[in-house]
């Protein structure tokens, strides 16, 4: 008689509760009745100033503006470098839909590149790309977290002239040989959505050292001439050139969803040890199944394990689903990258057809027809992560 087998229960969308400091201070912010950022009294800094300015601190750079979502934080960066209409974006292709369709909202083309085994940018597709004298930006997405080597990424931007900006959505509090993922490119982008790394429903933060960049970014999140405000920017004079030039594309983060934030930057570097101690238990635990790999990452990178993502070697697509719908019986949720259909979260890049002539990448394709992904919500413990692995093996047994 075979025992029971075993089921997980919990839920993996679900995040931790806001703290406790922040949901005081977002209380304050709604008796105050100014929920919105230009509404303080003179001499008063918002909460959304001052989440800009704890930010900028913590990432170390000179200034970051508060926006509605890393989407909105990217179209700002990416129209505030000079992007136009017709040039072509760089970008890895395994990334998240946000991306590409800031791309095509900046009325730029996507120059996709293909990816590595271990889910980061091909950096020889990358310098085959960037060779084209067409070829001026690059947006790096550091993906579910997994940072490329920025040392070789660095040196064939110089090289080529390419401008970087960093998508740091999955990276926030993550570093390359200690510098902090975010404070390598002109311009960087951070999202504080609900499965992020700082919780605020929706929200995105942009930082830069440029005060060109900056200014251009402030005018055109929305500032209806009030830039005045905001206490991370430059001299007011930086404001003029651009003022009368610079459309409101009305990007701004509220004063409600800027006080949720500001007690969470503290607690961040904690929160990341935290998924990183559920990471490296997973990871370990998963590389001992035969039909299972986790990619070693390298020593420079600091990540935040907030996911993980692991390939099926091996696996053609009806054992791929198969071992997707026997984890989901036993409560186990895993998306998967291959499928030719969007679902959920998980688009691949041949499914942006709003761009024409996509091309074919085979190296992706490869690697995506395997890429499993998992979140790992601070709401489990280390027992619950053994409990997945478990699960995971007992059903990779059977199926290998
Ligand atoms: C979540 C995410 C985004 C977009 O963030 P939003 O704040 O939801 O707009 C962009 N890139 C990546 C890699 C992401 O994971």
């Amino acid at each position: 008689m075979s025992e029971a087998k075993k089921m997980f229960h919990k839920d993996f969308t679900l995040q931790e509760p806001i703290p406790e400091a922040a949901i005081a201070r977002a209380v304050d912010v709604m008796h105050s009745g100014k929920l919105h950022r230009y509404n303080a009294s003179p001499g008063e800094i918002g909460e959304a100033a001052m989440l800009e300015e704890e930010f900028a601190s913590y990432m170390g750079m000179k200034y970051c503006l508060a926006c509605a979502s890393c989407g909105s934080a990217m179209y700002l960066a990416l129209k505030s470098v000079g992007v136009q209409p017709g040039d072509t974006v760089l970008c890895n292709a395994f990334t998240l839909a946000p991306v590409p369709g800031m791309i095509e909202n900046a009325n730029a083309n996507i120059g996709l590149v293909e990816i590595s085994d271990d889910y980061t940018i091909d950096l020889f597709d990358l310098e085959r790309k960037a060779r084209n004298p067409s070829a001026k930006w690059f947006l790096i997405s550091h993906m579910r977290g997994h940072i490329a080597n920025m040392d070789r990424v660095m040196s064939i931007c110089q090289e080529h002239g390419l401008v970087l900006i960093e998508d740091c959505a999955h990276t926030m509090g993550a570093t390359w040989d200690g510098r902090k993922s975010g404070s390598f490119s002109l311009v960087s982008c951070f999202s504080t959505q609900t499965y992020k790394h700082m919780n605020s429903g929706e929200g995105g933060l942009l930082v830069t050292n440029d005060a060109q960049v900056i200014a251009r970014a402030i005018l055109y999140s929305g500032s209806y001439m009030l830039y005045e405000k905001h206490t991370s920017r430059p001299d007011l004079e930086v404001f003029e050139q651009y003022k009368l030039m610079t459309p409101n594309y009305s990007c701004r983060m509220d004063h409600l969803r800027a006080a949720l934030l500001r007690p969470q930057i503290v607690n961040l570097d904690r929160q990341c040890q935290h998924w990183n101690a559920r990471y490296r238990l997973l990871e370990t635990l998963l590389n001992q199944i035969s039909c299972i790999s986790c990619p070693p990452r390298d020593p420079k990178e600091g990540y935040v394990g907030s996911s993980i993502q692991f390939n099926l070697l091996g696996f053609d697509e009806p054992k791929v689903r198969r071992f997707l719908a026997e984890n989901e019986k036993r409560g186990v949720y895993l998306k998967w990258f291959g499928s030719a259909e969007p679902l959920g979260f998980t688009s691949a890049y041949h499914s942006w057809q709003y761009f024409k002539d996509l091309p074919v990448l085979p190296e992706t394709n490869r690697i995506l027809s395997t890429l499993c992904d998992m979140r790992i919500p601070l709401t489990f413990e280390l027992d619950d992560c053994r409990l997945i692995a478990e699960i995971i093996a007992d059903i990779a047994e059977e199926i290998c």
